[in-house]
């Protein structure tokens, strides 16, 4: 279920046809891509209708979305619309078809569901830009109402009876982002491939389908496919309310052979002591080349030397590609 934040408009009844066709062709489209992805939920046909409501809501088979979703921009795309409608397809798989253990594991349907949505704007607008805004956005909603809400794994009991939306910021957008993250995390830097990721929700998809999980059984199965232990990231990202700074500088010199020695230089703040993370770093190297790494980074001060780049750096990005829920600032080295 997702509230549509969108203003309600007014629309008349051709635009109404034909923004019909549009959702119908845009809700076929999204349960192809999670089919592709996650496995088949075994419906011949996923019926979706317009509500008089401001909301989206799943059901097997059927998918209630807002009449706001009907009434489309000129350009008939809005980019919060189509992550919506993804959002309500994705629930056939999550929540549905894959049900949650019990309260404290509703982001396997919310977090999963709003992950489903984002990651199905990417592929159909061929455009990473509203996948990591929204990422952004959910990030600064996060943090100005940090030390208000609890954690991912408190489930429903996040909502506090003034008003509730907590149960959305944590379940729903940091659920997400939980997700994201491990996503980034099993990414190969080396070829960009997902094939980890891809694999993790595959499996659990078809372990679970038609049965209830818990955040213990994902877990089971992403690190059968991470190769690695992940039980530090499932206490740190559901279980606490921490966000990262981090202040970080660095610095290339020349070595020999027109190779370049790097130092990196990592304060981490406003988290635990033993607060871990795998960070992705990017640096672009001068004759176009670009070399991309995840630095360890634990404890408040990390300094490091990266392996030795084959020309000179002209830019280094820490943490590229928003790989951890946290804000970084570049200081001077
Ligand atoms: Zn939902």
């Amino acid at each position: 279920m997702l509230h549509s934040d969108q203003a309600l408009r007014s629309f008349g009844m051709r635009s109404v046809a034909k923004a019909k066709e549009r959702v119908a062709l845009e809700v076929s489209q999204a349960s192809e891509f999670f089919t592709a992805m996650f496995g088949d939920v075994g419906h011949q046909r996923l019926y979706a209708t317009i509500i008089p409501y401001g909301h989206g809501e799943a059901f097997p088979g059927l998918i209630h979305l807002s009449f706001s979703t009907f009434a489309l921009n000129e350009d008939g795309r809005d980019d919060f619309d189509q992550f919506f409608r993804a959002h309500e397809v994705a629930h056939q798989w999550w929540g549905i078809g894959v049900d949650f253990a019990s309260y404290r594991d509703q982001w396997l349907s919310e977090g999963f569901s709003n992950f489903s949505g984002l990651w199905y704007t990417q592929i159909a607008q061929k455009s990473s830009k509203y996948y990591f805004d929204q990422l952004e956005r959910w990030k600064s909603d996060l943090k100005a109402r940090q030390r208000e809400v609890g954690p991912v794994g408190l489930g429903y009991r996040t909502a506090t009876a003034s008003d509730g939306s907590e149960y959305n910021l944590v379940v729903y957008q940091k659920g997400a982002w939980t997700l994201h993250m491990l996503r980034n995390l099993m990414l190969d830097l080396r070829t960009m491939k997902e094939d980890r990721f891809e694999a993790t929700m595959r499996e659990y998809f078809e372990t679970y389908k038609g049965r209830s999980a818990s955040t213990a059984d994902f877990r089971r199965i992403a690190e059968k496919h991470a190769g690695a232990e992940l039980g530090w990231f499932v206490d740190q990202w559901l279980n606490t309310t921490a966000i990262p700074e981090y202040r970080v500088a660095w610095l290339a010199e020349p070595g020999e052979n027109g190779r370049y020695k790097v130092k990196l230089r990592v304060k981490q703040q406003k988290v635990p002591e033993a607060f871990l993370a795998y960070v992705p770093v990017t640096l672009q190297l001068e004759g176009g080349q670009v070399a991309r790494l995840r630095v360890k980074v634990q404890g408040a001060l990390t300094e490091i030397e990266l392996p030795v780049m084959p020309a000179k750096p002209t830019s280094l990005v820490f943490n590229d590609l928003a790989g951890v829920l946290a804000d970084v600032t570049m200081e001077k080295w």
